[in-house]
């Protein structure tokens, strides 16, 4: 959930709004955004919103930020798109003012003179951006690697970085995500050879999995469904959007003829399709996940057919996908997910080499890492002090603390609030604290705790569900019960063998089955908590 202040007197502008998806322990918790206290008490003095690309952990929080705080948003054209996408589902588009910028191009925005350098990263039209302070240039990189062979063919602006290099620059605030690693990150086009064999001898039809935001990744696949002979479909709500906005503004080139509808799928000859899904990261509903059990409208995965997973791996989502392609496994499908045999996918970030030539074609006098754990500013600090290129200092700085650049050098400042805000988008409701939450729930909506027992060897249920609740008031609460037993003997027998087996998504349908239906019959939304015994 990135997000950096900007202050020069009285203006402030914000760079990046993102959000994060909770950890796991986070029970009925949707998202999470970063707290803009100091941004509502400054409210005033706000003049814009500045995105450096369309990533969610840079563009997601809009949506919640922009009920307090409406003030325009500049970005690239894409970036906007995808921007105006968000907003049109929550219902503020007409109240936003979205000005797009474009590389090369000096927008004025109080105080300050940004200009936006293209950069290459994993989704297109991503900007690096220089802002002009009356104190001196300030540089930030957004997210980036340097791609020398970029898909789109628009290279990395390494001379506008030079140029600013040479007149000096104050402040460089650079992407830290990939410290750890030694070398250039290959380029994007680096996946092609092995992506391009693998879909060529695969024996029927191949299910290939990236984030829907890697456009340049789409791109390569779909070239390479056309020199296989293969026809390409898009299954996934976010595939869809993506493909379909990324299209219209031209970035994404499809030949004629070349897409089969989702509902289509069955009845095309399998050696002709190639399938791009959304869901590389497990996540419960997506499109993947229910592939991989045979619970998808359109799509399903038997034997021989192939599966690519060209994606990283996020941490916190191991056990969730290898869970997802064991159940692939099971189906027999060739499944493809590492770079063992060649290279699958690469990472959008930069290696230790690109970050040492923005640091030597910036110069900077002070140099602040950002974007990634403690451990990787840490070591992108090291990093630079070994190199030498930074004029005056290098600042760790943690979410909240603030720098003061002055005349004479630079000072630190009080740290403002910052943290994050947990959100239930169904209500679209802030929560402060998950305890403050849970309490809160506790006393006025109660909870629900199904029980089911399964027994392991033949995924039948043992008995009558049980249902035990606390707090949730009701006049007719037998007959609610009731019912609730009934929704969770349902989803159950709705679901399939495999989901059954995998208590993570069987708890997930009976959680959504029975909020949605108490809702209904209450208006409450107590915490529902399935629990499931293994016999
Ligand atoms: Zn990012
Ligand atoms: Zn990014």
């Amino acid at each position: 959930m990135n997000m950096m202040v900007l202050r020069y007197g009285d203006d402030i502008i914000v760079i990046d709004a993102g959000m994060m998806f909770p950890e796991s322990e986070l029970l009925g918790v949707d998202l999470v955004i970063p707290d803009i206290t100091y941004l509502k008490q400054n409210k005033q003095h706000v003049r814009a919103i500045v995105l450096t690309h369309g990533h969610e952990d840079h563009i997601g929080a809009l949506p919640y930020i922009l009920r307090d705080l409406n003030v325009p948003i500049y970005g690239s054209r894409f970036t906007l798109a995808l921007v105006k996408k968000r907003l049109e589902e929550a219902g503020l588009l007409q109240s936003a003012t979205l000005r797009e910028a474009t590389p090369g191009r000096l927008v004025e925005i109080g105080p300050f003179e940004i200009e936006f350098i293209t950069v290459t990263h994993s989704t297109i039209d991503c900007v690096a951006l220089a802002i002009r302070t009356p104190l001196g240039v300030v540089i930030h990189t957004g997210d980036f690697k340097v791609d020398q062979t970029p898909v789109d063919n628009i290279p990395f602006d390494l001379h506008t970085f030079a140029k600013y290099g040479s007149e000096g620059v104050l402040a460089l605030f650079s992407d830290s995500t990939n410290v750890e690693r030694p070398g250039f990150t290959p380029s994007e086009r680096t996946i092609v050879p092995r992506i391009e064999e693998l879909a060529r001898s695969a024996p029927r039809r191949v299910v290939l999995s990236c984030f829907a935001s890697s456009i340049h990744r789409i791109q390569q696949v779909i070239d390479i469904a056309e020199r296989v002979d293969r026809k390409v479909a898009f299954v996934g709500r976010s595939m869809v959007d993506n493909v379909e906005i990324a299209h219209s503004l031209n970035y994404l080139r499809i030949p004629d003829g070349m897409v089969v509808r989702p509902q289509d799928i069955r009845s095309f000859e399998a050696k002709k399709l190639l399938i791009l899904a959304s869901g590389s990261q497990a996540e419960p509903m997506s499109s993947l996940s229910r592939i991989a059990v045979d619970s998808h409208r359109f799509v399903s995965v038997d034997e021989n057919d192939t599966v690519i997973l060209s994606a990283r791996i996020i941490p916190g989502n191991e056990k969730a996908i290898f869970r997802m392609l064991d159940h692939m496994f099971r189906r027999r499908a060739l499944v493809y997910y590492d770079n063992t045999a060649g290279t699958i996918h690469v990472s959008g970030h930069a290696s230790q080499e690109e970050q040492r030539l923005i640091l030597r074609l910036v110069k900077p006098k002070y140099f602040i890492p950002v974007h990634g754990e403690y451990r990787h500013l840490f070591r992108h600090a090291a990093l630079a002090h070994q190199l030498g290129a930074v004029g005056e200092e290098i600042l760790l700085l943690e979410d909240g603390k603030c720098i003061e650049f002055t005349e004479d050098g630079v000072v630190r400042r009080d740290p403002v609030p910052a943290g994050r805000i947990l959100v239930d988008s169904g209500s679209l409701e802030e929560i402060e604290e998950i305890v403050v939450r849970d309490r809160k729930h506790l006393s006025e909506e109660g909870v629900v705790i199904p029980i089911i027992a399964i027994d392991k060897h033949t995924g039948k249920m043992e008995s009558a569900p049980e249902i035990v609740s606390r707090g949730l008031m009701s006049e007719n609460g037998s007959e609610l019960m009731n019912g609730a037993r009934e929704i969770v003997l349902k989803t159950f027998e709705q679901s399939n063998l495999e989901e059954r087996a995998d208590w993570s998504v069987i708890k997930e349908k009976i959680r959504i089955d029975l909020k949605r239906y108490i809702n209904k019959h209450t208006s409450k939304r107590p915490l529902i908590l399935p629990v499931i015994l293994e016999v």
